[in-house]
């Protein structure tokens, strides 16, 4: 096995047996992006010099004998919507092209005091809008198990390269299924958080009140490991939380647990392969010992109705600092209202136009009460339907897409197809409960996930219960 397949806790074990250096484990990685990264397109830039600098530092803690934390000297890759102080950040956009960022992320900051090897920023749909990574103005990215294949998205450059072993593990940022679904057609595990469980200072923000920060890692250990490094509460974002800062194992025992399985997510549309491969995944936690038990969440036919009000509105009114003004691309204009209209006509790309336009009509006088409030309503229906099911079951079972991976440019120029794939995503960031999406099976040779879904602040339960999985299956 080559360095840059190992996951971060074997890669850990070999730095402190000085089986290998931190400088070789990021050569590999190095080089593997120079050899793969032609095909797939998982980057939008790679720091190589910040990342042997790091590795340098590393190593020479470990000459000197000093003890290495679990994430120091190994190679990370950041989606490119989270800030590196002094390193380009563009949302994948046209309007933040040469956009320097001044300043770290709060989980950047936290990487960087556990001596993590920031190796590069990846490709994404544009400000993160999107389920394939065909809305970046960059270049697309391709999916490692298939090059004719999208690798989902809007985290599609996080999720490929760690399917492609370009790093050991990712950060994506998840808002209506980011970070799981192209976990789930990448094959990997990719973890959304609890809202409020990880500091968004430093994440370009697209809608405040459902983004949250969460790793893509190979395995259910190793999305722990990294958890715990960036969840807490941050001064910077008040909307973070403390909560039980160390992980500990959480006590349950497989043969008590009791899944849910919602039936209104088994319905027409799933596509039977994956729905064969779900329900399979599930018949082994039966025999694991676990007790299946159907529930119902009767407002989720309404979750991407009202996702598609709350979300727009969101993005238009922080979207609205991109002006020519303070960041990024200026066109010239003879008045300031020209200046803002130019840039951002040619800055942005149609699908954040399209969100900014809805948003802004969702929001204005009269419109406000027929859509915007009501979709506030739903979504508090969706949150009290999960508390509800959560009273009968520890966790909640489901497909995350209901289709396998599709191909490049198959739902392109079909925005509500786009929309129709995150069915399955976008009510669990409107409850704001965490999910996490683990490898569980192929149709042909595309990977399936299967999402695992906690009450709020349950990741640690979630994550023991995928690696049980893991274990039963290995
Ligand atoms: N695909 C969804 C959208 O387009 C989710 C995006 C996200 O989670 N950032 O809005």
């Amino acid at each position: 096995m080559s360095l840059n397949q190992l996951t971060i806790q074997q890669a850990h074990k070999g730095l402190k047996n000085k089986d290998f250096s931190a400088g070789e484990l990021t050569e590999a990685v190095l080089e593997q992006i120079k050899k793969r990264d032609k095909d797939i397109g998982a980057y939008l830039t790679v720091t190589e010099d910040l990342a042997l600098e790091q590795a340098k530092k590393v190593d020479e803690k470990i000459k000197k004998r000093e003890e290495i934390g679990v994430l120091e000297g190994i190679p990370v890759a950041v989606k490119d919507v989270i800030l590196v102080e002094d390193v380009k950040c563009t949302a994948a956009s046209k309007i933040l092209e040469n956009h320097i960022a001044p300043y770290d992320a709060t989980v950047i900051k936290k990487f960087k005091k556990a001596g993590a090897v920031i190796v590069g920023k990846t490709n994404l749909d544009e400000f993160a809008m999107g389920s394939s990574t065909e809305n970046s103005a960059f270049g697309i990215t391709r999916n490692p198990h298939d090059l004719e294949r999208v690798p989902g998205g809007s985290s599609g450059g996080s999720a490929a390269a760690v399917a492609a072993n370009e790093c050991i593990y990712a950060l994506g940022s998840d808002t209506g299924g980011s970070i799981r679904q192209p976990a789930s057609f990448c094959g990997v595990v990719g973890l959304k958080p609890t809202y409020g469980r990880v500091s968004r200072y430093g994440l370009m923000a697209m809608a405040s009140s459902l983004d949250q920060i969460g790793p893509i890692t190979k395995t259910a250990k190793d999305a722990k490991i990294v958890l715990e490094a960036i969840s807490g509460k941050d001064g910077l974002d008040s909307t973070s939380v403390e909560f039980k800062n160390k992980f500990q194992v959480s006590s349950f025992k497989l043969q008590d647990l009791k899944i849910g399985l919602p039936k209104e997510y088994f319905i027409k549309g799933l596509d039977p392969e994956v729905e064969e491969v779900i329900k399979k995944a599930i018949s082994k936690f039966e025999k694991m010992g676990a007790e299946i038990i159907e529930v119902s969440l009767p407002h989720t036919e309404y979750a991407l109705a009202a996702y598609y009000i709350i979300m727009p509105a969101e993005v238009s009114a922080n979207l609205a600092r991109y002006d020519g003004i303070k960041y990024g691309l200026s066109e010239k204009g003879d008045n300031l209202l020209e200046v803002y209209l130019k840039t951002r006509q040619h800055g942005f790309g149609s699908e954040p136009q399209r969100r900014i336009m809805l948003g802004a009509y969702a929001l204005s006088a009269g419109y406000y009460e027929a859509y915007y409030l009501k979709a506030q309503k739903m979504r508090t229906l969706i949150k009290k339907d999960f508390d509800e099911a959560f009273k009968k079951v520890d966790v909640i079972m489901t497909p995350v897409s209901p289709t396998p991976a599709f191909k490049i440019g198959e739902k392109i120029d079909d925005p509500l197809q786009m929309y129709l794939s995150d069915i399955f995503t976008v009510p669990i960031n409107l409850a704001g409960a965490p999910a996490v999406s683990i490898p569980c099976g192929k149709v042909g040779q595309l990977p399936i996930g299967l999402q695992i879904i906690g009450k709020h602040f349950d990741e640690e339960k979630i994550l023991d219960i995928a690696q049980a999985y893991e274990d039963f299956t290995s």
